[in-house]
């Protein structure tokens, strides 16, 4: 069953979206070659917790930290470790946020210093696909309208769609109905109504589309070892079209 979310908790979510958006920003001020995993998800817990809200993965199934950061061809569900940026990393950064019992949830794939041609495309394709994708939250559109904007994008420009992990409904819960693949034929699924608030999140990689999950239960890797990427934006579907809730984080895509 897909909640729909009412103005008031729209608004709410937005105000979850702003913090979500701002510590983002201080994850991205603070990474550095150098800088390890574990400092910026305490940078990140602790800014978050100074703003009166909590990280929603923090013991979400166990879940240890309020980051997931996910290096290189670790494509989502890093638990932060001692390893340390280099020069040339992608860094996957996922997180939500619980704000007055309501969630928003986002992510950005950053680049350290300076990066391969080949991986800022992989960002920029990433990013457009986002975009495309939250094009078509519109009501009236079905479900897999975006699922299909988005392989689009990402297949035009020749790398892979990750077909096991989804985007999803959020607010009263990290996760909640519907499930949202990046690949499908458009025209398909509910059809959207104004008040539903979903997760949009391209997974991609350079190489092929299939991942496992490490030991840990938790991080997934590309399995061919290809670099892959994540953004992600929680959105309201809205009677003025899509709404971008954690919207400040858009300043970081580029
Ligand atoms: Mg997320």
């Amino acid at each position: 069953m897909i909640i729909r979310k009412s103005a008031a908790e729209i608004e709410g979510m937005a105000r979850a979206g702003e913090l979500v958006a701002e510590t983002l920003q201080v994850v991205a001020d603070t990474l550095e070659p150098g800088v390890s995993m574990l400092e910026l998800d305490r940078v990140a817990d602790e800014y978050i917790a100074a703003h009166g809200g909590s990280p929603t993965s923090k013991g979400y199934k166990g879940f240890p930290a309020a980051l997931c950061l996910s290096p290189n061809a670790m494509v989502v569900h890093g638990i932060p470790t001692s390893y340390r940026a280099q020069e040339g990393d992608l860094i996957s950064v996922d997180l939500g946020v619980t704000l007055n019992g309501l969630i928003a949830d986002s992510a950005v794939t950053f680049p350290v210093g300076d990066i391969d041609p080949a991986a800022q495309r992989l960002l920029d394709v990433c990013q457009e696909a986002l975009a495309a994708g939250i094009e078509q939250a519109r009501a009236g559109n079905h479900l897999s309208d975006i699922s299909h904007a988005v392989q689009v994008v990402v297949e035009e420009a020749g790398f892979s769609v990750i077909r096991s992990l989804v985007g999803h409904g959020v607010g009263r819960s990290y996760h909640e109905d519907p499930q949202i693949p990046n690949y499908g034929p458009a025209g398909r699924g509910p059809v959207l109504q104004t008040g539903m608030t979903l997760a949009i999140e391209p997974m991609i990689t350079a190489g092929g589309p299939d991942v496992y999950v490490h030991e840990d239960d938790w991080s997934i890797s590309s399995v061919d070892a290809s670099l892959a990427a994540h953004f992600e934006h929680t959105v309201a579907v809205t009677a003025e079209g899509p709404r971008i809730l954690t919207r400040a984080g858009a300043a970081l895509l580029r």
